[in-house]
C-alpha cells in the first residue's frame, strides 16, 4: 500500500466536502420518532381488484400499500412530470404452493419466492404464501410496503418512459437503482404524514425499510451488469436514502453514468480464492493493526494497539467485545466472541430464520474493531470523543477506513460483499460501529448507514466537519 495510500484523516484525501451539518438529532430534516409502523387502525378499505386474493395478514398489508402507493403517485406524476396517474391494469396475489397461476409467461407453482412487476402484463404480482409471511415476521409490516413500492416503481418507470431515462436498452441496474430511489421517496411522503393508510416512525419504521433492503440483496460477487442484478446492500440503501431525501424528479435523472461512478457491486477477483473471507485470528488481527496504521499514519503519530484483554480494559470499564481503553492507547479484544461476529454469512440460515445471534462475515467483525480504534485516534486528535455526534462520526470514520484501503495491493482489501456486511452488523441493535467511546449508540438505522456511507465516498475530513 504505501505511498498510493493517502492518510485517512488527512483533508487532501477528500473530494469535497459537504458543507451540511448533520446530528443525531434529525433523519433528513425529519424528526426522530419512535412508535409501532404499520397499518392505521382506521385506514380505508381500498377499493381495488386483485386476482386471486386471500384474506390473509399479509394480503392485506400488501393491497393496502398498492392502493398508497397509488394516492403517492396520482399526486407526484403531475406536480413533478406533468402527467397523470395511470392505474395498474392488474394485481396479482399468489401461494407457489398454491393453485397454478400461468403469469408473465410463468408459473406460480414453486416459483422462487418473488414480487414483481410484468410489463406486458402492467401486472404486479406478489407471493402471500413465502415471500411476505417471511419478511412480515422478520423485519415487520414495513418490509412488505417497501417491496410492493418498490414492485409499484417499475410501474411507474415504464409509464415515464424518456423522462426517467428509460428505454428497451436500460440496464438492470439502473432501473433497480430508480425503483430503490422512486421508494424512498414514497418513505418520505408517509413519514410525513401524507398517508391514509400507514404510519412510519423515523427509528423502527425506517429499520424495516433498511434491514429488508439488506435481505433482498444480490448475493456477493454478483456484477452490477448481470441480467437481474438488484444492487447490493450498499448500493440499494444508498438509492433509497436518495429518495427519501430528495424526490421523484431527482430518482428520474438517476442514468447509467452516475451508476457507474459510484456503484460498489462486482463480482470477485479471480485472484480472491477465499471468496473474502477471512478468519478473525490473531494473525488476521495483526494484519489489521498494520492497515490501520498505515491508513492513519498521517493523522495520529500514536496509534492505539490492538491487545486481547477480553474485550474489556483493566479496569473493568469498556464495551466488550471491544473497548478503547484511553489509560493505556489500546484496543481491548475478546477474539472469540469477535471471531463469532466474523464467520461467514450463513445464507440458508438467513432464509429460515436461523441466524439471529450468528457470523455475518470477517468485514464486520473487523467494522467492530475499526470503530473501537477510531476512538484512540480521535481522542489523539482532540475530537470530542462523548458528544452527541461521536457516534455517528465514528460510523463515518469505519466508512472512510474501508474506502482508503480499497486500493490495489493493500494489505487488506475489501472484497465484494464486505460493505454490505458492515451494514447489516451496523444496523444490528447491539453494534458498536455507530456508538461513541462510552458504547452510546445512535438508536436511528437511517443515521447510521448515512454516516458509513458519507465516509466512504467523502473520506474523513466530511465526518469531522459533519458530525462535528
Ligand atoms: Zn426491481
Amino acid at each position: 500500500m504505501g505511498t498510493a495510500l493517502c492518510a485517512v484523516l488527512v483533508a487532501a484525501c477528500t473530494t469535497g466536502i459537504k458543507g451540511e451539518i448533520r446530528t443525531a438529532g434529525d433523519i433528513a430534516g425529519l424528526p426522530v420518532t419512535h412508535f409501532e409502523s404499520g397499518l392505521k387502525p382506521d385506514a380505508p378499505t381500498p377499493q381495488l381488484r386483485v386476482r386471486n386474493l386471500s384474506d390473509s395478514a399479509e394480503d392485506r398489508l400488501a393491497v393496502a400499500a398498492i392502493a398508497d402507493v397509488g394516492d403517492f403517485w396520482r399526486e407526484q406524476l403531475p406536480r413533478h412530470f406533468g402527467q397523470p396517474f395511470e392505474p395498474v391494469r392488474s394485481l396479482l396475489s399468489y401461494d407457489p404452493n398454491g393453485t397454478e397461476i400461468e403469469v408473465c409467461g410463468a408459473s406460480t407453482r414453486n416459483s422462487a419466492m418473488n414480487a414483481f412487476y410484468c410489463p406486458p402484463e402492467d401486472l404486479v404480482g406478489w407471493d402471500r404464501g413465502v415471500l411476505l409471511p417471511l419478511l412480515r415476521e422478520r423485519f415487520g409490516p414495513m418490509a412488505v410496503v417497501t417491496v410492493l413500492g418498490h414492485e409499484f416503481g417499475h410501474a411507474v418507470q415504464y409509464r415515464l418512459g424518456d423522462k426517467a431515462g428509460i428505454d428497451e436498452n436500460t440496464s438492470t441496474i439502473v432501473k433497480e437503482q430508480q425503483a430503490d430511489c422512486f421508494t424512498g421517496a414514497y418513505f418520505r411522503w408517509m413519514a410525513e404524514e401524507s398517508s391514509r393508510y400507514f404510519r412510519l416512525s423515523t427509528s423502527e419504521g425506517l429499520n424495516q425499510v433498511l434491514a429488508s433492503l439488506f435481505f433482498i440483496r444480490d448475493d456477493p460477487g454478483v456484477s452490477a451488469t448481470q441480467q437481474g442484478a438488484h444492487g447490493t446492500a450498499f448500493d440499494r440503501t444508498y438509492a433509497f436514502q436518495l429518495g427519501f431525501e430528495s424526490d421523484a424528479a431527482r430518482c428520474a435523472t438517476i442514468d447509467q453514468a452516475d451508476v457507474d461512478a459510484r456503484i460498489t457491486e462486482q463480482p470477485f477477483d479471480p485472484n480472491d480464492t477465499n471468496q473474502g473471507d477471512l478468519r478473525i485470528t490473531a494473525d488476521s488481527v495483526a494484519l489489521l493493526q498494520r492497515s490501520l496504521d498505515e491508513s492513519f499514519a498521517g493523522a495520529s503519530g500514536d496509534p492505539p494497539r490492538i491487545v486481547e484483554g477480553g474485550g474489556s480494559c483493566p479496569d473493568g470499564s469498556g464495551t466488550p467485545p471491544a473497548s478503547y481503553c484511553d489509560d493505556d492507547n489500546t484496543v481491548s479484544i475478546d477474539l472469540a466472541a469477535l471471531a463469532r461476529i466474523g464467520q461467514p454469512i450463513d445464507r440458508e440460515a438467513e432464509y429460515t430464520g436461523g441466524e439471529a445471534e450468528g457470523g455475518l462475515g470477517d468485514f464486520a467483525a473487523f467494522a467492530e474493531i475499526v470503530s473501537r480504534y477510531v476512538q484512540g485516534i480521535q481522542v489523539d486528535v482532540g475530537a470530542e470523543v462523548n458528544n452527541a455526534n461521536a457516534g455517528l462520526r465514528t460510523a463515518c470514520l469505519v466508512g472512510a477506513w474501508a474506502s482508503a484501503i480499497d486500493v490495489e495491493g493493500a494489505l487488506l482489501r475489501p472484497s465484494p460483499g464486505d460493505l454490505d456486511e458492515a451494514i447489516a452488523e451496523l444496523l444490528r441493535p447491539r453494534s458498536l460501529i455507530a456508538a461513541d467511546l462510552d458504547g452510546h449508540r445512535v438508536a436511528n438505522g437511517f443515521a447510521r448507514v448515512e454516516s458509513l456511507r458519507l465516509g466512504y465516498y467523502e473520506g474523513s475530513a466530511a465526518c469531522t466537519s459533519t458530525y462535528p
